[in-house]
């Protein structure tokens, strides 16, 4: 039997996810974003089983590149833009959109000789101010693009949200009007929303969603869960116990001694740690679900291992554990941790195990 973590990740609920979005954005085309190794799930499995999308986002050109070498045809955008005339040649070869987001890449675009023109999207700033061009430079680098022979005429337009998973927030409502005033009457496709805009801001959704988060049947909304939005996790992560300890009252357990027992006890080991990717702050009181029950996690996380207060269930070594997904919000663990799924998913190491099922 083996004791190290599987992340079991579940084609039928990536297809489930990709059916609500659809229902949630029927007029949209859906741009999956699959960067950072498709949120940890594994960038060449997933992109595989998401065949019935329309295209695919990601950060950096190492990534469009290795699915690109997967065979992979669709269309792929990559969202951080590129800063290098080589790397534009590669986007032009591969025929890899490219984000344009400050005036620095449309020169580089301007003086570039090219084999053949890319497709650009121009991120717009609208209130995030991480990246895009601000919307007193719009116009003119618009301008520039739209007289650009580098260009596949015309431009796409595209803007993020900053806040848009505080439902309530008017940030986003001030974004979105922005984003409209700037590019009202303007050809070219339109994309604003991230997973959050996709779910609550339907007036938003305009030609391209653009969600990641959601995909994988996590909620993005602070304090949220997957079912609100009839979201299914992907992946759950597995483990096993690898030992079962009795612990006397008063009797600390783990690192630090953080936690002791209040009365006789036991405590279940589980093979899981942050040197898997769980969270080393995850406080006392985080539920694992071992036998599909839910016991709390006791004391601090370690590398390899992390400790359960059992009581006296028939808990045995080689019994499952399921640390985030079916039966387990991957959000619940993030909130205990004071982190955000985000970083759970993306946190897997190399030594995790992939099961596609
Ligand atoms: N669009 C852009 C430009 C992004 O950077 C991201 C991710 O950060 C997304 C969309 C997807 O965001 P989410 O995972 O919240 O849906």
């Amino acid at each position: 039997m083996r004791f190290s973590p599987v992340a079991e990740i579940r084609r039928s609920a990536l297809q489930h996810n990709v059916r609500r979005l659809r229902a949630i954005a029927p007029n949209s085309k859906l741009l999956a974003v699959v960067k950072a190794n498709a949120y940890g799930h594994g960038l060449v499995a997933l992109t595989r089983w998401l065949d019935n999308v329309d295209g695919f986002g990601l950060a950096r050109i190492e990534e469009a590149l290795a699915l690109r070498e997967s065979g992979n045809r669709a269309r792929l955008v990559l969202m951080e833009g590129v800063f290098a005339e080589a790397d534009l040649e590669q986007a032009a070869r591969h025929q890899l959109d490219v984000v344009i987001h400050d005036a620095e890449q449309v020169r580089l675009l301007e003086r570039a000789r090219l084999s053949q023109p890319v497709v650009i999207w121009l991120k717009i700033d609208s209130g995030m101010h991480r990246l895009g061009v601000r919307a007193e430079d719009f116009p003119d680098l618009y301008q520039r693009l739209s007289h650009c022979a580098n260009v596949i005429q015309p431009p796409h337009l595209m803007t993020h949200f900053s806040v848009a998973d505080e439902p309530g927030n008017p940030e986003t409502q001030r974004q979105i009007e922005l984003f409209h005033r700037l590019v009202q009457g303007l050809p070219g496709d339109k994309a604003l929303c991230n997973s959050a805009g996709t779910l609550t801001q339907p007036e938003a959704h305009s030609d391209w969603i653009r969600p990641g988060l959601a995909l994988y049947g996590a909620n993005p909304m602070m304090g949220g869960r997957a079912e609100h939005f009839d979201l299914q996790p992907v992946m759950t992560m597995r483990s096993k116990v690898l030992a079962v300890r009795k612990v006397k009252a008063g009797e600390p357990v783990g690192y630090g001694q953080t936690w002791r027992a209040k009365q006789d006890t036991h405590i279940a080991v589980v093979a899981m740690g942050y040197g898997d990717g769980y969270p080393r702050h995850a406080v006392s009181g985080t539920p694992v679900l071992i036998n599909g029950q839910r016991y709390p996690m006791v004391g601090r996380v370690s590398m390899d291992m992390l400790t359960v207060e059992v009581g006296s269930a028939p808990i045995q070594v080689g019994d499952d554990a399921v640390l985030w997904g079916e039966g387990l919000p991957v959000e619940e663990i993030a909130d205990r941790a004071e982190t955000i799924p985000y970083e759970l998913l993306c946190g897997t190491t190399a030594r995790v195990q992939y099961r596609y099922i």
